[in-house]
């Protein structure tokens, strides 16, 4: 039995009054500012730049970078509730806001020296975008087979090979990227780099055309003699594996909650729709087969947001928090594939048309169950924490 069970915790779910208010706060701004333009920025698979200064604007760029370096000094927590209500009304936005937070900002938090903090934290916090390089073409899942190579050269480092699938690739000044130093050392020779977009040898190639958070950009990296100043390094060298690993067991937890506010705004556009909608002389909404499909979608959402939630609240809190994380991530993902699904049925045609929103919703939260793991990543995670 998992440590969360035989130990009988609370579920940590509650949010306070100042929780609440910053996710009234989010959730205004992305009803005003983003869901006016949803449906171009899908159509041409882009996001609009005039956005990027409003999110950071809001603060919600650098949510827990703490207030020395410009950031909002928020919580965990307060991070995953501002990507829950930007995915209520766009994934795309969401994952972007929730890969420079949960990834990228929470490891330079983590891992980065005084003088790194300083540098970096600081221009996250007011303009940066960045970006978190693990995956390449021959290595997902087996993230550490990873084949970037980083040669000592005495006064810099060399990186050459690639990265692939790079979410924030096209807006990002800043990539975190995951290079070996010695593939003979195996895992032991992963180190994470900071390189900047500016620096020489390295390009961004290819983005992806996607089927689903089609405006978020999603692209190849490529290092060709790619020179990285010596000290720019996060953590130490060789403990790069455990920067992924411990930034991904977090980052998670914010894929979980994008999945909650994306079923969540297919939830609320179907409650509305079925009651305008009339067949057989009534309001679908009247029918007891519609009611309870509507149902169905609010018990899975709620079970979604409870787990992630929790997730989050033990993180925050500091106690044992990697199984709940893999479990509310396995969950919100295969809810919201169920309940933006049954949005769908509930639209009947309509649902299958641009005209309509819930399709969008459909095709964004199909991603939930591939990035950050796997579902069957995350079911190894639970089984080994099970087993041990
Ligand atoms: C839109 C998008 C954005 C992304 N953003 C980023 C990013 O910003 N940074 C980054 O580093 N990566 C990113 N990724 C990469 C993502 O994390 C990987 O796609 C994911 O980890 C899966 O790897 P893979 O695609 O190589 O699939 P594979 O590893 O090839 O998996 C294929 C299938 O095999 C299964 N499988 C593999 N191994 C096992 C096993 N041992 N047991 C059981 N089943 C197994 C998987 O579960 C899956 O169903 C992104 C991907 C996408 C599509």
């Amino acid at each position: 039995m998992s440590q969360a069970l035989e130990s009988a915790r609370p579920a940590l779910t509650t949010l306070s009054e100042d929780e609440l208010a910053f996710r009234d706060a989010v959730r205004t701004f992305a009803e005003s500012e983003i869901k006016p333009l949803v449906s171009k920025m899908d159509e041409a698979a882009q996001i609009e730049p005039g956005l990027l200064p409003k999110l950071f604007e809001m603060g919600l760029m650098g949510v827990e970078s703490p207030e020395q370096y410009g950031g909002t000094g928020g919580s965990f927590t307060m991070a995953c509730l501002a990507v829950e209500e930007l995915a209520r009304v766009d994934g795309s936005i969401s994952v972007l806001m929730d890969v420079q937070n949960t990834l990228v900002t929470n490891a330079f938090i983590r891992f980065g020296s005084a003088a790194i903090k300083e540098k970096y934290l600081t221009k996250l916090a007011r303009e940066w975008v960045g970006a978190y390089c693990l995956s390449e073409s021959t290595s997902g899942s087996d993230a550490f087979a990873l084949k970037l190579r980083a040669e000592d050269k005495g006064d810099k480092w060399v990186l050459n090979g690639s990265k692939l699938w790079i979410t924030n690739g096209k807006e990002a000044s800043v990539f975190i990227c995951f290079a070996n130093i010695n593939p003979s050392l195996g895992y032991k020779g992963i180190t994470a780099f900071i390189v900047e977009k500016s620096f020489k040898g390295f390009t961004v190639g290819k983005k992806e055309d996607k089927l689903g958070i089609r405006a978020s950009s999603t692209c190849e990296l490529l290092f060709e003699n790619c020179e990285v100043p010596k000290d720019n390094i996060l953590g130490e060298v060789g403990k790069g594996y455990k920067i992924a690993i411990e930034t991904l067991n977090e980052g998670r937890i914010g894929i979980g909650a994008q999945m909650v506010g994306i079923a969540q705004g297919a939830y609320e556009a179907t409650r509305s729709y079925i009651k305008t909608r009339e067949q057989f002389g009534k309001a679908i909404a009247d029918f007891q087969g519609v009611q309870f499909q509507l149902a169905e979608m609010r018990v899975q959402l709620e079970a979604a947001r409870l787990l992630v939630y929790n997730a989050a609240r033990l993180k925050d809190a500091g106690l044992p928090f990697i199984e709940e994380a893999a479990i509310a991530k396995l969950y919100a993902s295969r809810a919201a594939e169920k309940i933006t699904s049954l949005a769908i049925d509930l639209y009947g045609g309509n649902g299958f048309t641009k005209e309509y929103p819930v399709e969008k919703f459909w095709r964004d939260a199909k991603i939930g169950q591939i990035y950050e793991g796997t579902s069957n990543m995350q079911l190894q995670t639970i089984a080994k924490m099970e087993l041990v």
